[in-house]
């Protein structure tokens, strides 16, 4: 299997190629948190990633799910086997992760929602059991810390995960870094795009440097005055 290429964000953070995402790892001294599990196939990509950065596989204690989405879950009951690692989500979220709802199709237009289903519903895998239920503000059972910020609008169970000490906020999709400049997530695939919005206002109550995306390069500094900058910009700040 092709090495997945681990690229580092800051000491101790980096992002793996996982399928049709990225994830990122954050590595304690002892422990690793993983966000994100990337799609359907991607554990063994992740393994070769942690193991490229000399992180044990059972080192690795929480994978934190920033939402339901196949690209971000897919890879999550096979990583989980792999590792031995308790799953978190957000509540909201919960439901479509373990299985006990039936996962929605990401897809607002029922078209083009019928015409990417087979492709979607490779990519969710089969469903895994959440261990950690979270609620927005509480910190997550990790050796450093990661605060949980409830962002819903992508989906109803969407978070963001701040990590002070590093300056860097995981946005997941809550966010776009197309072509150098940041957006707000994509309508296609945002379940309410009003409350998405009202989200990343609330972000800016946060400090933070780096943003770290699940499809993007990594926006390294002045992440914060650009977020001020394109809340600026939605409409639901101007009205
Ligand atoms: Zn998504
Ligand atoms: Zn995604």
């Amino acid at each position: 299997m092709k090495l997945a290429n681990p690229i580092e964000v800051a000491p101790g953070l980096y992002q793996v190629h996982a399928v049709a995402a990225r994830v990122t790892v954050l590595a304690a001294e002892r422990s690793a948190l993983l966000i994100d599990a990337g799609g359907n196939g991607s554990a063994g990509f992740i393994l070769s990633g942690l193991e490229a950065l000399g992180i044990r596989p059972e080192q690795v204690s929480v994978i934190a799910v920033t939402h339901y989405h196949p690209d971000h879950v897919g890879g999550l009951e096979r990583l989980v086997a792999g590792t031995n690692a308790r799953v978190a989500a957000h509540r909201l979220d919960a439901g479509f992760i373990d299985g006990s709802k039936p996962r929605p199709d990401p897809y607002r237009n029922r078209i083009v929602a019928g015409v990417t289903r087979p492709v979607v519903t490779a990519l969710y895998g089969r469903a895994a059991s959440v261990d950690i239920r979270l609620e927005d503000g509480e910190a997550l059972p990790f050796e450093e810390e990661v605060r949980v910020v409830h962002t819903p609008g992508h989906t109803p169970g969407s978070i963001c995960l701040l990590i002070p000490g590093k300056g860097v906020l995981v946005v997941g999709d809550a966010m776009q870094f197309r072509f150098g400049r940041l957006g707000p997530p994509s309508e296609a695939v945002t379940a309410d795009v009003r409350q998405a919005h009202e989200s990343l206002a609330k972000l800016l109550q946060l400090d933070f440097d780096t943003i770290c995306f699940s499809h993007y390069q990594p926006l390294r500094a002045n992440g914060r005055r650009e977020l001020e900058l394109l809340v600026e910009r939605l409409p639901a700040a101007r009205a």
